[in-house]
């Protein structure tokens, strides 16, 4: 519990992306900060920017980058912030990228890298496919080791997949993430530090690798 870092998380869907940000929180003390849940907490809350953000969801369009911006800031610097941050979901474009470095270098904070998740397509297809949710409950089971005929095991419910895990479209969800962030993940190795997992591997062996990793970004 002695290292401090300031990272930004990328990864694939099916990486695996959600479940390393809270071991990586949890192991270094550091605030974890995703975009999605700024956006629902500040509508929530019903903020200035929380309000700015829900005109824009009503009519369907993007959330501008200054508004995202705006709220990251506050995030940074919060008391939870003060040994480090991992940024999740955030930058998904070059723009994004570019206004985040601005961002940082006005409050004086300095990334220590930007971590890829790297996945083997095929193996996320494998993992998902065995992934449904319940119809009454909706919490998640994985049916892998499961006979056909089962149901939920909390409520008995009926599991049924989500569409979003299924095969095609995994891999298209892969391709398209790919393809957006490719000119993100080029922003990073050009400027800043790049960790690169393979997170084709277990959870354990996933959160080893980054903790070798990222030990070195010690800073008191
Ligand atoms: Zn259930």
């Amino acid at each position: 519990m002695s290292a401090s870092v300031r990272i930004v998380l990328l990864g694939a869907p099916g990486s695996g992306k959600g479940t390393q940000a809270a071991l990586l929180k949890e192991m270094y003390g550091i605030a974890h900060i995703s975009t999605g849940d700024i956006l629902r907490q500040e509508m929530a809350d019903e903020t200035a920017l929380g309000q700015k953000a829900a005109v824009h969801m009503k009519e369907g369009t993007l959330v501008p980058d200054g508004v995202i911006l705006e709220m990251m800031e506050s995030r940074l610097l919060s008391p939870e912030a003060r040994r480090g941050w991992l940024l999740d979901g955030f930058p998904r474009t070059l723009t994004q990228a570019e206004g985040l470095a601005s961002l940082m270098e006005g409050i004086g904070q300095k990334l220590d890298a930007g971590v890829i998740l790297n996945v083997n397509p095929e193996i996320v297809v494998q993992r998902l496919s065995g992934r449904r949710v319940c119809e009454s409950c909706q919490s998640v089971t994985n049916v892998g080791e499961m006979r056909p005929s089962a149901v939920c095991p909390l409520c008995g419910g009926a599991l049924i997949m989500r569409p979003d895990d299924e095969p095609q479209v995994v891999r298209k969800r892969i391709a398209v993430f790919e393809d957006q962030t490719r000119k993100v993940f080029d922003y990073f190795r050009a400027n800043y530090d790049v960790v690169d997992v393979d997170a084709s591997r277990s959870i354990i062996e996933v959160t080893e690798a980054l903790r070798r990793a990222l030990d070195r970004y010690d800073h008191p």
